[in-house]
């Protein structure tokens, strides 16, 4: 299995509903419909699947997690509950290290501009820094977005990694849900650690 092969012991995983709910992880296997997944359990990866969506991998000394970053997620504050949950689990986040894995990135990631309208009425006026023009329409840099979430829960800028790889433009090494038309396979990213 995947998880085996990263040295973990075993992996939990969810249905991604592109909504806000996190989930803590107490065992392996399936959880439920969720858009994050953390634990504490050592030995235990928590898996994550996208094709054009960003994940967000958070890892500390002793607890580890993903976000499932859509632009509704996103929208819905799913970073912010998830790094709050792992911090209430007693995570340091000045400890912590975060991955943006490769996504759609704002120079592909075009949304209607009742996306933007969405996000400035859930998270503020600031959020439209967040957007670029492209042409007609707005792009959503979710990239910029969660990065801006993970600072300011308190993660020091240099351990915040964005890859900065576009699934879009960036190459057919990337399965992209956008640029397949729907037929894209998906990646998986596994956050994990412990005593395996
Ligand atoms: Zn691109």
């Amino acid at each position: 299995m995947l998880v085996e092969a990263v040295g973990l012991q075993d992996g939990a995983w969810v249905q991604q509903v592109h909504g806000g709910r996190v989930l803590r992880a107490e065992e392996a296997g399936y959880l439920g419909e969720a858009d994050a997944v953390w634990t504490t359990q050592s030995g235990l990866g928590v898996v994550g699947r996208s094709a054009d969506c960003p994940l967000i991998l958070i890892a500390g000394p002793s607890c580890w997690g993903f976000a499932h970053a859509s632009w509704r997620s996103t929208v819905a504050g799913i970073t912010a509950t998830l790094i709050g949950d792992m911090v209430a689990a007693g995570l340091e986040p000045e400890q912590a290290t975060a991955i943006i894995c490769p996504s759609a990135g704002p120079c592909c990631y075009e949304v209607g501009p009742e996306v933007k309208t969405a996000a400035i009425a859930d998270l503020g006026p600031g959020i439209a820094d967040c957007f670029v023009q492209l042409g007609e329409r707005p792009a959503f840099d979710l990239w910029r977005a969660n990065a801006g979430v993970l600072e300011a829960a308190g993660l020091p800028a240099q351990r915040i990694f964005v890859s900065g790889h576009c699934t879009i433009c960036g190459g057919e090494e990337y399965p992209s849900h956008r640029r397949q038309h729907g037929q894209a396979g998906r990646f998986a990213a596994i956050s994990g650690g412990g005593d395996s």
